[in-house]
């Protein structure tokens, strides 16, 4: 570091010309040798000068050319690592020989490699419910527009767990837990790999189930319905969980606002009438 420090009054903002000009120096000093002890001595013989101008400016060329190629794999390492500093994709970065820009590479491989990880681990975690294991609301918002860019409509379904103060409050916090994580795998279990299902908060989902009639929607909540009609969830001796759903047509990214609270209204008229059912 002290030479790199020293030498730092050369250019100091650009480490290439600073080796160049090193080069250059370097390369020159057995001609500047020549023409001193030429001139000390008295005389001059350009049957010498002239062989030794033309090797050293041919040597010259040589060494910058070969310099600049030889940093080549350090600029690439610097550009990955600013890019990744910016939070940007790299690429992985070429392989190094069994030297020290291989170590330098692979060190700059390992530490790309790391951080997208994190960075994937952290937004994965973040668009994440715990306690379930599905999607949370940020992470339905963030999955959700490019399935309604379609031309077909889709339907927008909430669903809303029946009673569950009660099963807090009869059977503890803990079983009202295990319920809303056994729910929330009986809706993962009878939606399709198309649709889209969160937990919404509370005991509360949504599910956009894409380029989807109104008619298919109910159908399918109804088969997860009957699902817990035939093989009960209970959360305690004779307290089968239900659920009340309501839907709406939802056309696009832009609408799902809206698609969404007519969703609600269903919900709430699903409640209204008693519970255990779908309204549209
Ligand atoms: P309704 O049939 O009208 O939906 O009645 P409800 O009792 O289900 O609805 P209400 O909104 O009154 O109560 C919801 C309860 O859900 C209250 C809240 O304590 C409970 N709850 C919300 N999040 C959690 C959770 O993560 N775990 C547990 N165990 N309970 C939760
Ligand atoms: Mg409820
Ligand atoms: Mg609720």
């Amino acid at each position: 570091m002290r030479f790199y420090r020293a030498t730092s009054f050369l250019f100091p903002r650009n480490f290439h010309l600073r080796l160049f000009t090193l080069c250059f120096v370097a390369v020159h000093l057995p001609l500047i040798a020549f023409c001193g002890t030429e001139v000390a001595l008295g005389r001059w013989d350009w049957r010498v000068f002239v062989p030794l101008l033309l090797a050293t400016v041919v040597g010259s060329a040589a060494a910058i050319g070969s310099v600049w190629a030889l940093l080549a794999p350090i600029s690439r390492a610097t550009a990955m690592l600013r890019a990744l500093q910016k939070g940007e994709r790299i690429a992985t970065a070429p392989e190094g020989g069994a030297d020290l820009i291989g170590d330098l590479l692979r060190g700059v491989s390992h530490a790309a490699a790391e951080t997208t990880a994190r960075i994937e681990r952290l937004s994965d975690a973040a668009e994440t419910d715990v306690l379930t294991g599905l999607r949370n609301r940020r992470g339905f918002l963030d999955a959700v527009a490019p399935l309604l860019q379609r031309e077909r409509t889709s339907v927008m379904a909430m669903l809303d767990l029946d009673h569950f103060k009660t099963v807090n409050d009869r059977f503890g916090h803990d079983t009202g837990d295990r319920v809303l994580r056994a729910f929330a795998q009986r809706l993962e279990g009878g939606v399709r790999r198309s649709d889209l299902s969160a937990r919404w908060g509370g005991e509360e989902f949504a599910v956009l189930l894409p380029d989807t009639a109104l008619d298919e929607a109910r159908d399918l909540i109804e088969r997860i319905r009957a699902g817990l009609r035939i093989n009960p969830l209970e959360a305690g001796p004779g307290f089968p969980v239900t659920f009340s759903c309501g839907l709406a047509v939802a056309r696009d990214y832009g609408t799902l606002a809206q698609a969404m609270r007519r969703a609600d209204e269903a919900l709430y008229e699903a409640k209204r009438m008693g519970r255990d059912r779908t309204t549209a």
